[in-house]
């Protein structure tokens, strides 16, 4: 398990950024101040249109008893690439042990500014607005990405018997971790969720922070 810190990071709540994560260190996501969930997307390095794929993510692992949409071991980037781009390696919440299967993350969309407006909170800053600022770090344009496919940590969400959504407050508490081995270079693309309208920050949007760590053996 590596572990020299070779990166630390706080990113303010409300906002969005990008790390670049070369192979074989780890990227760690950690419940800085508690509840706060973290949307995030990952890019090949030397390809930015070799993106993670969520959903697709979520089949490939429930067809190999390795997670689901609640959680994923093995992170795929979009066909036609389809390589694992990043593995779980470490989890303190989603692997079961605290609530469930269910209780660890949701492989779906992120909050965008039509969402907030059917929330009757127009002109809210969401997700969307910060992966645009993300990707603009690196040279991208939001409507050249398909950002709404991504890795909801700690999003305590479910599809209801009715079909709909439905969320609760994160299971996340100060200190849980989450731990992603790059099989790639990769570059994380990052969403410290601003939503205070829902349970899925409990209703306060905060800090997160983030480590990159290598040095194995
Ligand atoms: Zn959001």
């Amino acid at each position: 398990m590596p572990s020299n810190v070779v990166k630390d990071i706080v990113i303010p709540k409300c906002s969005g950024k990008t790390m670049k994560v070369e192979k074989g260190q780890v990227f760690r996501v950690i419940a800085h101040e508690g509840k706060q969930v973290a949307d995030l997307t990952f890019l090949n390095a030397h390809n930015f249109k070799e993106h993670f794929a969520a959903e697709h993510s979520a089949v490939l692992n429930s067809m190999q008893g390795t997670g689901g949409y609640y959680r994923i071991t093995k992170l795929y980037s979009k066909p036609p690439y389809e390589n694992v781009m990043a593995t779980v390696i470490s989890d303190s919440v989603g692997n079961g042990a605290r609530g469930g299967e269910r209780a660890g993350h949701f492989m779906m969309c992120h909050c965008s500014n039509r969402l907030l407006n059917h929330l009757g909170m127009p002109g809210t800053r969401t997700c969307s607005d910060n992966f645009a600022d993300a990707f603009k770090e690196i040279g991208l344009n939001q409507e050249d990405t398909y950002d709404e496919t991504i890795f909801n940590v700690w999003m305590q969400s479910w599809i209801g018997e009715d079909g709909g959504m439905c969320s609760a407050q994160p299971l996340a508490e100060i200190g849980d971790t989450i731990d992603f081995l790059a099989e790639m270079d990769i570059i994380a693309v990052i969403s410290v969720c601003p939503d205070e309208t829902s349970p899925c920050n409990d209703f306060k949007a905060k800090s997160l922070r983030f480590q990159v760590l290598e040095g194995e053996e």
